[in-house]
């Protein structure tokens, strides 16, 4: 099915749907732009939603994440459009013809999200809400605070012809019949938010992602952190299910490398030491070390460095990890370069975390159509394109760059509208 919709030329629309992208639209909107946020996946809320804690206050996201989809969905000026990618950008600053697809939820606006089609559901799927640790129901929750509060199905998962979530949905919101639409939209200018995807460790064999259980990354730990997350918050080793008694942080795994990312990603040594707090916190014996090239904590985060530095269960060591490996008692032996002393260094630990850097998350049918830098992040001439890039997809960075990046790139696509009404 095709729709057709025509948005006055002053129209902003807005792709990915993560902090930086919420914070395009609801800038825009308030200003006085319509908006249209469109989202590939089911739920408004981007890497952010997956987070345990934020550094530097340790906040939990959803505190911040709430307040922002509030003054979304309250805002009659922004229409969110989720499970939708687009697929072709035509035109010119001012005047933009936007192809979008949206693939089908099966579950329409009716959803309650009371839950009783899960207990119906026999289907499990990998959930990659939580980097695949763990499985969901075929009819799922895409997360705790899922904008729009709705339901899911992956129908790829659904055994051949079950409907049993059918007739236990009091609301009959559950659509199998549903289809994919396709959307026209003449817009303005567009401001791309798709933001970033962790780096590939299956990639970093010599660290053993992998081949170890116990070798995970730090997105991973996140989720096993979370108390929505695949063990309710408890940091556990995914190979027996005990509590880690000795943690190591591996730096730069992949980053700053000519192999795999030649770049720093600006917030790894932050994430890995806002980890470290999550272990400290939680198993008040345990031991964490942290091997790094050097530690990059620039501004205002030094102080957050020097407040987890002082906790003497938290060692910081220089060294350039060559291998882990199975220590053959249980553990794991952790092979590294002391790069201050320039002797080895080998230690046994229970739980490697892989501080794994951001590469930009792919565009779908839109990649190679947007320029980019060397690194691969985008660099479109909005003065020219009406394209402008922000968030992780522009750079890599912390959510509060991102978001000041997302405020500017709004003025950029508010003005990019007005160039042909002012000279065309
Ligand atoms: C381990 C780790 C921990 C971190 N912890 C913190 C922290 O504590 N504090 C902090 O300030 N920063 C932290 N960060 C950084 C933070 O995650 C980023 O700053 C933030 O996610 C950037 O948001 P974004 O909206 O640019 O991108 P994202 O969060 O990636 O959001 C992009 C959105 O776009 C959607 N999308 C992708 N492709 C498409 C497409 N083709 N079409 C439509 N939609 C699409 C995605 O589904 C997603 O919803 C951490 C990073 C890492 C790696």
């Amino acid at each position: 099915m095709t729709e057709q919709s025509a948005g006055p030329r002053g129209t902003i629309l807005v792709v990915g749907g993560g902090i930086s992208g919420l914070t395009a639209a609801i800038e825009a909107a308030e200003a006085g732009s319509e908006v249209f946020l469109v989202e590939k996946s089911a739920t408004l809320g981007g890497r952010v939603a997956r987070m345990y804690r934020y550094f530097p206050k340790l906040c939990p996201p959803f505190c911040g994440l709430e307040i922002t989809l509030k003054r979304v969905r309250t805002n009659p000026q922004i229409r969110v459009l989720t499970l939708a990618e687009v697929t072709s950008i035509q035109g010119e600053p001012g005047d933009l013809e936007v192809q979008i697809q949206i693939a089908p939820r099966y579950v329409n606006d009716r959803c309650t999200a009371c839950g009783d089609c899960v207990a119906a559901c026999p289907a499990e799927r990998s959930d990659e809400l939580n980097y695949g640790l763990g499985s969901t129901k075929a009819i799922y929750l895409p997360m705790k605070l899922s904008y729009p509060p709705r339901y899911v199905i992956d129908r790829a998962a659904c055994p051949s012809g079950c409907e049993k979530c059918v007739p236990v949905c009091a609301p009959k919101a559950i659509e199998l019949d549903m289809k994919p639409q396709n959307l026209t939209l003449r817009v303005g200018s567009v401001v791309v938010a798709t933001g970033w995807q962790p780096y590939d460790a299956s990639k970093l064999a010599e660290l053993g992602f992998g081949e170890h259980k116990d070798v995970i990354t730090n997105v991973m730990m996140e989720r096993l952190a979370a108390p929505d997350g695949p063990t309710q918050g408890r940091i556990t080793r995914p190979s027996d299910g005990k509590p880690p008694a000795h943690v190591t942080f591996v730096q730069c795994a992949g980053s700053r490398d000519e192999k795999h990312l030649p770049y720093c990603s600006a917030v790894c040594c932050l994430a890995s030491l806002k980890q470290a707090t999550y272990v400290r916190e939680q198993l008040p014996d345990a031991q964490v070390r942290m091997l790094y090239i050097d530690v990059r904590t620039p501004g205002r985060y030094e102080d957050f460095y020097t407040r987890v530095d002082a906790d003497p269960n938290i060692v910081l060591s220089r060294g350039k990890v060559a291998r882990v490996t199975d220590a053959g008692n249980g553990k794991l032996l952790v092979r590294a370069e002391d790069t201050l002393a320039g002797t080895p260094l080998e230690l046994e630990t229970d739980l490697v975390v892989l501080a794994t850097g951001m590469q930009r998350a792919g565009l779908g049918a839109l990649e190679g159509t947007i320029e980019t830098d060397g690194a691969g992040f985008l660099t479109p001439d909005y003065r020219r394109s009406g394209i402008r890039a922000t968030g992780c997809a522009r750079r890599p960075g912390d959510v509060m760059s991102s978001a000041e990046d997302a405020t500017g790139a709004a003025l950029h696509a508010m003005q990019a509208c007005q160039r042909r009404q002012v000279h065309g």
